[in-house]
């Protein structure tokens, strides 16, 4: 009697751990599968907005027509501007500079550097805001 009962005990055992593993690796193979296809929709995603291409920026007509000036034809008219720096390079602004302003906000930046940028951002450079033209 006890012979059997720790048999039975044995074979409820087997079928439990059996049962056990076989729902693991189920799960596990879910597991894997749905890994497996939400990287590939992500890869997927990824090559479908081309990540070979810079962040979207501004082409080189639309940087061209925010308004730039020289710096010391500008600082002539308005000579509030006499102590600004470019937040790009972190350089002042020297008289025979080309300064570009950004429309919406009207921040000013070197030309050249301001350029770069906006051909990988459409954003200005110091407040974030959208350069519409
Ligand atoms: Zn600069
Ligand atoms: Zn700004």
């Amino acid at each position: 009697m006890s012979y059997f009962k720790r048999n039975e005990g044995t074979i409820f055992f087997a079928f439990a751990s059996i049962g056990f593993v076989a729902f693991y690796c189920i799960n596990y193979f879910i597991r894997r599968c749905r890994d497996r296809s939400a990287s590939a929709g992500n890869t997927s995603e990824e090559a479908g907005m081309s990540p070979r291409r810079p962040p979207r920026g501004l082409d080189p007509e639309a940087i061209d027509s925010c308004p730039s000036f020289v710096y010391k034809e500008a600082r002539g008219i308005k000579p509030g501007i006499g102590e600004l720096e470019c937040v790009v390079c972190l350089n002042e602004f020297k008289d025979d500079e080309t300064l570009r302003l950004v429309p919406p906000c009207v921040h000013v930046f070197h030309a050249d550097c301001v350029d770069i940028w906006l051909s990988h951002s459409s954003t200005c450079p110091i407040c974030r805001a959208d350069v519409v033209l």
